[in-house]
């Protein structure tokens, strides 16, 4: 059944996707080639076009950290200047915005109050719906929690109305760059999968995620960037399945691998010089006791057209009220292509 909506999905994907047939582009490249050089010259180098991206883990708002919304307070402010700085900030929403859902049989689900919305809107320019909770509530409170996002302006990915939608790469432009962002989810329940009509999230189905990058990169993406919910909670090393995964998906052509679900951080390890931080732990997410559930890197991303110049984490210890609050005085892992593996710096040294 799995396997007929994938190949389903493969067919429709192509067919939407690689939609300019060869005689258009055969006119298209003539005229390219008919535009005089100086043309070309006007433009910036493509070196120059770099763009700085930020990715954090789980934003859960249901709960302490709604409560604190509710008292009109914003859990983000105190990384307000670190995701503000960057071109685009992307969290992993952790629960569904919406009200009067039904919880479906689960140990733990989430339901935030909508008056949390601006409070993304304000810190974050995207998020991926692809994890364990944007079900929680059933598939009807999952599409008015895309209603919702749309009318606040917060693009998403790795859910969708059905199948197709899910699997496509949000597109977004920043520095002149094509960013292309996937989502993933392969943590149960597998019922929060989207159908070939049916609302739900992109499950990361290994043929369906290879074909899913190689479809962004046709579309005219720069850089190419999967983020997947994935791993055993509470451990701190990746099992083998993610290092596969993960290393599957830049042979595919991702440029850089973000994680989580695990409620700590994993490790991070590059793959032909391309980075794989395997979690980056909660963010915004009450109800863990001191510990490591309490601390999560903000990973910050400097990219060019041939992917990731260089990258680094910053740590954030996350208070009693699920509140993050930046550690400059930690080290944490950090990275740059022209460098060997995987360095550990404190805030600031590796921009
Ligand atoms: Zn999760």
């Amino acid at each position: 059944m799995r396997g007929t909506a994938h190949r389903f999905l493969n067919r429709r994907v192509a067919a939407r996707r690689i939609g300019v047939t060869p005689p258009v582009l055969n006119a298209l490249a003539a005229t390219l080639l008919a535009v005089p050089a100086a043309l070309f010259v006007a433009n910036p180098p493509a070196a120059a076009q770099q763009a700085t991206v930020v990715f954090v883990g789980d934003v859960m708002l249901d709960e302490v950290a709604g409560e604190e919304i509710a008292r009109g307070r914003d859990p983000l402010l105190p990384f307000a200047a670190l995701l503000g700085a960057a071109d685009l900030a992307v969290g992993n929403l952790e629960c569904p915005v919406s009200t009067g859902g039904h919880a479906v049989d689960k140990v733990y689900t989430f339901q935030a109050n909508p008056r949390v919305m601006p409070i993304v809107a304000r810190h974050l320019g995207a998020v991926t719906l692809a994890n364990n909770h944007s079900g929680d509530q059933g598939p009807g409170a999952l599409v008015q929690t895309m209603d919702r996002l749309r009318s606040a302006g917060i693009p998403f990915f790795g859910a969708g109305r059905d199948l197709a939608q899910a699997h496509a790469p949000l597109i977004l432009e920043r520095g002149g760059l094509r960013i292309a962002l996937l989502g993933y989810l392969e943590f149960k329940p597998r019922s929060f999968e989207a159908g070939p009509s049916s609302p739900g999230v992109a499950w990361s189905e290994d043929e369906q995620v290879v074909a899913d990058i190689r479809a962004a990169r046709a579309l005219g993406a720069d850089v190419v960037i999967p983020v997947v919910h994935w791993g055993w909670e509470k451990e701190p090393d990746p099992c083998p399945r993610q290092r596969e995964l993960a290393r599957r998906m830049i042979d595919a052509g991702a440029d850089a691998v973000v994680g989580g679900h695990p409620h700590v951080t994993q490790g991070a390890e590059t793959y032909k010089g391309r980075p794989i931080l395997y979690s980056l732990g909660n963010f915004v997410f009450g109800g863990f006791p001191p510990g490591p559930c309490r601390t999560g890197w903000m990973l910050r991303l400097v990219l060019d057209r041939q992917g990731v110049v260089r990258w680094d984490t910053v740590v954030a210890r996350i208070d009693e009220r699920g509140v993050p609050h930046p550690d400059p005085d930690a080290t944490s892992p950090c990275g740059a292509r022209t460098e060997e593996g995987v360095k550990s710096c404190r805030e600031g040294q590796g921009r």
